[in-house]
């Protein structure tokens, strides 16, 4: 049996409500028609089906009816996201690609003698690790292995549980298996991540993509804060230490990284455009948020009805800050007294509701904290339940082209068919 395996470039999708399959896929359809094959993979993490109230089974339903819809003849996937094992058996009927997160277990220390066994199994990590790619070769001593061990052992000790689960379920080999680590505290190293996939190979794991936190601050819906050269450096050493790793461990040859980006991380595509022609190397991007945010930007720019719905979900969004906030503390970065009170937005026209949220950083209207909190904010439209849904449908035109322009223009483009 032919194993199911991940296309070089793919594009994770989430969409909160479940309405815009049609306008995501058309921005594949757009990247295609430039030259640029990029595989959609629709995400939905539990925590947001959770937080809309919806199924599994709707993410499905979505992909397969947008593709039927556009006539899309390519490769298409419905991922679980952040699926850990208590969570993932009402995704097993559905979906067909499985992010397997286990960053609670880092940290947790694994019994002494997995580190020694583990240690004694891999002398390769041990000493000075030269890979070509990288122009300083890295050292570490069996110290050094141990205390990594001792770190991600646990963690994909896990890994190995829930994917068997699913590989049981399922079958071997008809999934796509990602690996999470990436909502944990501090970022993983590039010999961390060898230790990781080393760990991973023992467990009999056939990881197509792995998740590493990477430096830097990852906020939803908007730019990454950090040093855009110290991540270019840190993802060329992940690509290397991945290629070392397909090589040695016997890991799929398409492993590649995921990144889950919070949407909109564009200072980071031209480096991670660079670093994947220098490598060759493939490379998984998940949004989620963007397309969420676009819903409520095509509504405020149909202006009346839409309009007043969209200060509406601000308005919520505002009082109940700090529930919607909870769930994402660790990713926002909100400045409170920046965001406008409701009777300033109340005042907004059309242009102006729209120019402080739209992803446009050269607009001086455009308010990143006003949007941080809409990106976090889809319960307030959960809660309002068809009169949110049918307003969708209601400025349908409206909302689709926003979703493909900013899928196309601000993600696909830069990041796969260049400037
Ligand atoms: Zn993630």
């Amino acid at each position: 049996m032919k194993t199911l395996t991940l296309g070089k470039f793919s594009f994770g999708m989430g969409d909160r409500f479940a309405r815009q399959g049609k306008a995501q896929l058309r921005a594949c359809a757009l990247a295609a028609a430039a030259g640029a094959q990029v595989v959609p993979v629709w995400n939905k993490s539990n925590r947001e089906h959770l937080i809309v109230g919806s199924e599994p089974s709707s993410v499905r339903a979505e992909a397969d009816a947008a593709v039927r819809a556009l006539g899309w003849k390519g490769e298409y996937h419905v991922d679980a996201d952040h699926i850990r094992l208590e969570t993932v058996d009402r995704f097993l009927a559905h979906s067909d690609f499985y992010t397997i997160d286990v960053a609670d277990s880092i940290g947790k220390p694994p019994p002494a003698e997995a580190i020694g066994s583990f240690v004694k199994r891999h002398p390769e990590l041990t000493g000075r690790i030269a890979i070509a790619e990288i122009g300083r070769p890295f050292e570490m001593t069996g110290a050094d292995v141990g205390r990594i061990a001792g770190k991600y052992l646990l963690a994909t000790q896990e890994a190995g549980r829930i994917y068997r689960h699913i590989a049981e379920a399922k079958g071997a080999g008809t999934f796509v298996t990602e690996v999470s680590m990436d909502e944990t505290d501090a970022p993983q190293t590039p010999p961390e991540l060898l230790v990781i996939l080393a760990a991973l190979a023992d467990e009999g794991i056939p990881a197509q993509t792995i998740a590493p936190k990477f430096t830097g601050r990852f906020n939803k819906g908007v730019d990454y804060v950090g040093d855009a050269r110290q991540f270019e450096q840190e993802f060329n050493d992940d690509l290397a230490v991945i290629a070392r790793a397909v090589k040695d461990y016997g890991l799929p040859g398409n492993l590649k990284l995921s990144v889950h980006s919070g949407s909109d991380k564009f200072s980071i595509y031209g480096p991670i455009r660079r670093a994947l022609a220098r490598f060759g190397a493939g490379v998984h991007l998940k949004t989620a948020g963007t397309t969420w945010l676009e819903e409520i930007i095509g509504l405020a720019e149909a202006d009346g009805e839409g309009l007043r719905l969209a200060k509406e979900i601000y308005g919520q969004a505002l009082e109940h800050a700090e529930e919607v906030s909870a769930p994402y503390a660790a990713v926002i970065d909100i400045d409170r007294a920046k965001l406008p009170a409701i009777a300033v937005v109340a005042g907004w026209s059309a242009a102006q509701f729209v120019a402080a949220l739209r992803h446009d950083q050269k607009n001086p209207e455009f308010n990143p904290h006003l949007r941080q909190l809409l990106h976090v904010g889809y319960k307030m439209a959960a809660k309002l339940g068809d009169r949110y849904l049918t307003a969708l449908d209601e400025f349908e035109a409206s909302v689709s082209a926003n979703v493909t322009t900013n899928l196309f223009e601000r993600h696909l483009r830069p990041l796969f068919v260049g400037a």
